[in-house]
């Protein structure tokens, strides 16, 4: 039996928009999709970081595209999508994976960083997905897939914007997700618990800052907390966002999908 949610007709090649490409969970993605041939066009803070992701994977043939863009700022965001819309009719694949962790004591928190961490990790899903909307790239049956946390569910001490804002990109995935049903289009958030990252290091060395202890007991003490007794890998996590891409996840939609090594619930 034919599978009805999905493009009648496969593509050869597929086209991705990814931001926060450069390291962690998004380079990992941008790894996968570039061995399954994907145009990529990734975005993500630092320019040398863009230019040196760009030249290692155009040294191995790979079609892909990376801008400097602060995901925060919706004129930036805009530029950039229209640069896309000048090359590209459709994205198939759009990855929302850019963020920054931050917190600390509610009352130290500044104004100022409370935006910084609410507009890189929420604000630009809904730049980026609009922008893309704007443009008419996103194509019946396309994919959108929300990199949000099992913070995202859960609170963490701590961590009152950063754990806000995901529960915000889950509420705006849910809700997105019913709008673009009925072309077909499935709208996803995947949530990752603890992954070895570059973020991941920052956020020990908040927490043993806090605590007065070393990295390595907080690493300790964060990794007990985890069933499987240990980070999930940057892999792990790009591992589901290419499998909501397949034809087999077409029904899929509206949901906020954990990969944390059992530490959330739900
Ligand atoms: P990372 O710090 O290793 O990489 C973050 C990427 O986002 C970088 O490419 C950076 O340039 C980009 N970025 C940050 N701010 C940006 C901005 N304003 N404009 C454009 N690009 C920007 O982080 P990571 O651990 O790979 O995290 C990726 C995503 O996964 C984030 O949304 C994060 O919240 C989420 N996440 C991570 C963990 C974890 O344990 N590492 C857990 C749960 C969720």
């Amino acid at each position: 039996m034919s599978i009805p949610n999905t493009r009648a007709k496969e593509e050869p090649a597929r086209t991705a928009v990814v931001t926060g490409g450069t390291s962690g969970i998004g380079l990992s993605i941008v790894e996968r999709l570039a061995t399954l041939g994907y145009r990529i066009y990734f975005c993500a803070r630092s320019a040398d970081a863009v230019r040196d992701v760009q030249e290692r994977f155009r040294k191995e043939g790979v079609s892909i595209e990376g801008t400097t863009v602060d995901v925060s700022n919706s004129s930036e965001v805009d530029s950039w999508i229209t640069s896309i819309s000048e090359r590209e009719t459709i994205i198939d694949a759009v990855i929302n994976n850019a963020g920054t962790n931050g917190g600390g004591e509610l009352g130290n928190i500044s104004d100022q960083d409370w935006n910084r961490i609410l507009s890189t990790n929420l604000n630009s899903v809904f730049f980026v997905t609009r922008a893309l909307s704007r443009a008419d790239l996103i194509p019946d049956f396309g994919r959108i897939v929300n990199i949000a946390s099992t913070a995202g569910k859960q609170g963490i001490a701590y961590a009152t914007p950063y754990s806000a804002s995901k529960h915000a990109v889950i509420g705006f995935t849910k809700s997105l997700a019913k709008e673009l049903a009925p072309r077909g289009v499935t709208v996803n958030a995947v949530c990752p618990g603890y992954v070895e990252t570059p973020m991941a290091q920052r956020v020990r060395e908040g927490y043993a800052e806090h605590y007065k202890k070393t990295e390595a007991e907080i690493l300790d003490t964060f990794s007990a907390k985890i069933p499987l007794g240990r980070y999930s890998t940057p892999e792990e996590v790009a591992g589901l966002v290419l499998y909501l891409l397949t034809r087999d996840a077409a029904s899929i939609t509206g949901q906020a999908l954990n990969v944390c090594g059992g530490l959330g619930n739900y």
